[in-house]
């Protein structure tokens, strides 16, 4: 097969939202297709009727178009398959695969409860299995039977795990699985082989927890006379704390992260070491991972998850892009805080700022004072406007008011002469030039800060107070 007709695909379950470690299932399949050229499918496991909600796949389309994991065919859903399942179901029912079974939930109970005492694992004992030469029970009235599964009883079953190498199951370890309930409707590992036979995966990269239910898998697909395709395992994703990462032990949802400021390219980044590795490299963007994802840097061990890790290349991020594209990024977070752009160009004001920001959230709220009016504590002003430097802002605020041109060499030469004429330090001068202007005490450096705002609006800020 030719790498571009590798096809992989996302399988979630709308059940809830979706963290980080979900959409990391996301984001390997989606990067392994685009490396080869092939194909990404988004699949919808939409069987579990009663925990499946229309919210929760809007929220995982909307988590991945904000992260940019775009596919090519889908979202399919389960649901709108169930004929399709159906007939693939008889197609087994003909070649003797699957059997019914007409145990009731007490008999399973029972079985169960005597297994546990005797210390075994609970499983189904294939009591309603046909073998040559066996009287099966007599079938109960009013009782309609599930469909299961006829499991190999010998041999092992195996895979090459991309992620754990070889793994390989006993087949008397697991019993005759149910594929269809008592109304026909197939269950969960059923439905997931038909579809993956359907739509030509040739590569499933999921997480661990689908571990035991690949060898299951894999003997449907043989039933029914497909190649198994190469499976990738991925490890857990922990919590700080060292828990699997869920909604219970605390994990945020991904678009939480967009709530919060975070750059969908530093969250691709992110997540793309949590669990692979290309060398030492750290920092890297979208297509750089891409041009580097492999099967066989997988980390074969849980990852676990480091939120100031996440923030410090999220300011990496915002600090590498084109300022366009920052303030773009920006502006929302402007608009929530109820503040309008003008006066000061929001790309100078991003570029000004940004060294001090690790999310988009803390840009803005640096850039604020570029749109905000000034609102100085009145303690902070009676500390910091010494009658000396009340006379040297006025001293300054006349060079201001004189500059030509007003940028940032001239502005900072103004300063330089009004600390001279007035022999004061630059602090004395800088924290309520600073306080006034901006409001803010901590600003980048103050020429800087200036030489943003349009001249009147410094002027009018330092103003002598009106009695
Ligand atoms: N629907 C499954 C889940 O959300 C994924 C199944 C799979 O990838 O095979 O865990």
């Amino acid at each position: 097969m030719t790498p571009n007709a590798f096809r992989t695909r996302f399988a979630p379950s709308p059940t809830g939202y979706i963290h980080l470690g979900n959409i990391r299932s996301a984001l390997y399949p989606w990067a392994f297709a685009r490396h080869h050229g092939g194909t990404f499918i988004l699949r919808i496991e939409d069987t579990d009727t009663e925990r499946s909600t229309d919210e929760a796949v809007q929220v995982i389309l909307e988590s991945m178009d904000w992260m940019g994991l775009d596919y090519d065919e889908g979202p399919y859903y389960q649901m709108q398959r169930m004929s399709r399942y159906r007939e693939v179901m008889q197609t087994l029912v003909d070649a003797g695969h699957v059997y019914p079974c007409y145990m009731r939930q007490d008999e399973l109970d029972t079985l169960r409860d005597r297994q546990m005492a005797a210390g075994e694992k609970p499983r189904y004992d294939g009591r309603w299995r046909p073998e040559p030469g066996r009287i099966l029970p007599p079938i109960p009235e009013g009782v309609k039977p599930v469909l299961r599964f006829r499991t190999p009883l010998l041999g092992v079953v195996s895979w090459d795990d991309k992620v754990k190498g070889p793994v390989e199951f006993r087949n008397d370890e697991l019993d005759d699985l149910v594929i269809a309930r008592p109304d026909g409707t197939p269950t969960y590992n059923f439905c997931v082989v038909v579809d993956d036979i359907d739509m030509a995966i040739t590569h499933v990269i999921r997480g661990d927890d689908h571990v035991n239910n690949t060898p299951r898998q894999i003997h449907i697909f043989r039933a029914l006379g497909a190649q198994p395709p190469t499976y990738a395992h991925l490890p857990t994703v922990l919590n700080e704390q060292g828990e699997k990462l869920s909604k219970r032990s605390g994990a945020k949802s991904v678009l939480q992260y967009r709530e919060e400021g975070y750059l969908p390219d530093a969250m691709v980044n992110y997540l793309a070491r949590l669990g692979w590795s290309h060398g030492n490299d750290e920092v890297f963007s979208r297509e750089q991972f891409v041009a580097w994802f492999d099967l066989d840097h997988l980390g074969r061990s849980a990852a676990q998850f480091d939120g100031e890790k996440l923030k410090w290349l999220n300011g990496q991020a915002i600090r590498a892009m084109a300022p366009e594209a920052l303030a773009d990024a920006t502006r929302p977070f402007l608009d929530r805080m109820g503040l309008v752009v003008q006066g000061v160009r929001l790309e100078d004001a991003v570029v000004l700022v940004r060294e001090r920001a690790s999310t988009l959230v803390e840009v803005a709220g640096l850039c604020a004072m570029f749109y905000a009016p000034p609102e100085p504590a009145p303690e902070l002003v009676a500390q910091h406007l010494s009658p000396a430097a009340t006379v040297a802002l006025s001293d300054l605020r006349a060079r201001l008011a004189a500059l030509d041109p007003w940028d940032k060499p001239a502005i900072s030469a103004a300063l330089k002469e009004t600390l001279v004429a007035q022999g004061l330090k630059m602090p004395q001068l800088a924290m309520p030039l600073r306080l006034l202007v901006t409001g803010r005490l901590q600003t980048p450096s103050v020429d800087a800060v200036l030489a943003l705002f349009p001249r009147d609006t410094v002027l009018s800020r330092l103003d002598p107070p009106q009695p």
